[in-house]
């Protein structure tokens, strides 16, 4: 078993504080068996139940590998999940999940986040999967800016 996390960072202007709004998390994993990766998104969603084979325990979901038909299963760490709000644009942790028989290699960053005004005003539908997003914060009147985001995914303790 293993845990891991994505980190994430952008540049952002008059916006703080992203973070995602969903609980499903779309990632592509490698078999710890085999070494193959799938080919498709699978989606993880938090709130999901399912039992392990073979096992009393629960997780988010199981996956079995097309290639050597092992069994695979993913936890996502509900309450792990941050907010990015690093104006350094350093990697920061977003979320991490503990992972049996697979080793998470891609995430699709394709759902919807949501973001802080500068009076910490609410600032919704924030897309990333182009990896820049631009807006307006009313409120302030203000342009908003993100952009460069990037992720990674680093092994845990
Ligand atoms: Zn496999």
């Amino acid at each position: 078993m293993g845990r891991f996390q994505i980190q994430w960072k952008m540049y952002m202007e008059n916006v703080s504080k992203i973070k995602p709004v969903g609980t499903e998390w779309e990632i592509k994993f490698k078999c710890e068996k085999c070494k193959e990766v799938s080919s498709t998104f699978a989606v993880v969603d938090e709130e999901e139940e399912m039992e392990i084979p073979g096992s009393r325990g629960v997780c988010n979901l199981v996956i079995k590998c097309k290639s050597c038909k092992n069994n695979g299963n993913i936890n996502i760490e509900k309450s792990s999940v941050q907010p990015y709000e690093d104006e350094n644009e350093n990697f920061k942790p977003l979320v991490n999940m503990e992972c049996r028989g697979l080793i998470p290699e891609e995430w699709n960053i394709n759902g919807m986040f949501e973001g802080e005004g500068s009076s910490e005003n609410k600032i919704e539908e924030i897309e990333l999967v182009e990896k820049e997003w631009s807006g307006y914060d009313d409120e302030n009147d203000a342009a908003i800016l993100i952009s460069d985001v990037d992720y990674q995914i680093v092994k845990i303790k």
